[in-house]
């Protein structure tokens, strides 16, 4: 985990890296609070050490602005440990009330500031793992529909700056229900577990792979243009179609329909109309048959399918 160090002293700072260090921490120090308040906006930090006096923002500055600046944009959360040579009750309520969540007067000992930054990484790492809960799908352990479309917005937008399209496949399996009414829902579940997993492993390491709705999964693939959606479209279907799945009490041939899209041939277009179109590619593959691809080569207006209507992202 990464410690920003924001300390003007030259000697308490390089006492604050090397200990820091020697526990294990990697670090980022900086003078003063403006080169903090830049490192921070990177957003890789998770433990901040702010010293209370600094030239510019000074640490309490800093502990508002990250709180409200860098909070509201539901960034990851940051634990704030504030450095000070005050210790009259009324500053460090002060401190506190400025969203530091711990403090440590000067002159301080290394033992009690190393437990307090454990301390910190701990809430940290317990936060994660609770936004990771509510993150994923219960049954199918890949993201959920919120997520996996906060990824999709990101990555749109990640991909514009950079100039790289976005690819997005919608995939819905084929005549689930007739799974459930013949097996019942039990064996229901373990075929969308196999099929969310089979997918999983199927897809690049950076691309995300969330549960849209019922049998429907979402796949986001940064930097991929149309050709390459299409190439992972049908890898996905196969995996799928080529091998059985077996289940408690059958085997069973399962099949599934993606519908695929790429930003590239619209920079202009929304997340919303992106989702739309791929939607719109699915619903022409479930017509032309099942167990295949359709990939949308344009954003060509035409009548919305019953899906399509009250789709926000
Ligand atoms: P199509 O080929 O047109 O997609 O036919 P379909 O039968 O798959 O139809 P549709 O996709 O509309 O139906 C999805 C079904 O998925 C409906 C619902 O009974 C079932 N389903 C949704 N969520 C779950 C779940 O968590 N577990 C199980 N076992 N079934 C689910
Ligand atoms: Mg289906």
């Amino acid at each position: 985990m990464k410690v920003l160090i924001a300390e003007d002293e030259v000697i308490s700072s390089r006492a604050l890296e090397k200990s820091i260090k020697d526990w294990g921490y990697k670090t980022i120090i900086t003078k003063n609070g403006k080169n903090a308040w830049e490192a921070i906006k990177k957003g890789d930090i998770r433990l901040a050490i702010l010293d209370w006096m600094m030239p510019g923002i000074n640490g309490v500055e800093l502990c508002h602005k990250i709180r409200q600046e860098i909070q509201e944009k539901k960034s990851k959360y940051i634990y704030i440990i504030l450095l000070t040579g005050k210790n009259q009750q009324g500053d460090i309520i002060a401190g506190l009330s400025a969203g530091a969540d711990d403090y440590i007067t000067k002159p301080f000992s290394f033992l009690e500031l190393k437990v307090r930054l454990q301390n910190g990484e701990r809430i940290i790492e317990l936060e994660d793992s609770r936004l990771k809960l509510a993150s994923y799908d219960s049954l199918t352990k890949v993201w959920n529909r919120n997520k996996i479309l906060e990824f999709f917005k990101e990555e749109l937008e990640r991909c514009r700056r950079e100039n790289q399209s976005t690819g997005l496949i919608m995939i819905d399996i084929d005549h689930f229900k007739r799974v459930n009414d013949s097996h019942g829902h039990f064996i229901g579940d373990a075929v969308l577990v196999e099929v969310a997993s089979r997918l999983k492993r199927s897809i690049r390491k950076y691309d995300k792979i969330g549960r849209y709705g019922g049998d429907e999964m979402f796949i986001v693939l940064p930097d991929c243009n149309l050709i390459n959606v299409k190439k992972i479209a049908e890898r996905l279907r196969r995996c799928v179609s080529e091998q059985k799945i077996q289940t408690d009490k059958t085997d069973l041939e399962i099949t599934l329909s993606a519908g695929g899209i790429s930003s590239e041939f619209s920079s202009l277009a929304s997340g919303d109309e992106l989702i739309k179109a791929s939607d719109r590619a699915l619903y022409s593959a479930k017509k032309k048959g099942r167990n295949c691809v359709v990939i949308l080569e344009s954003l060509l207006p035409r009548k919305e399918t019953h899906r399509e209507k009250g789709l926000s992202l």
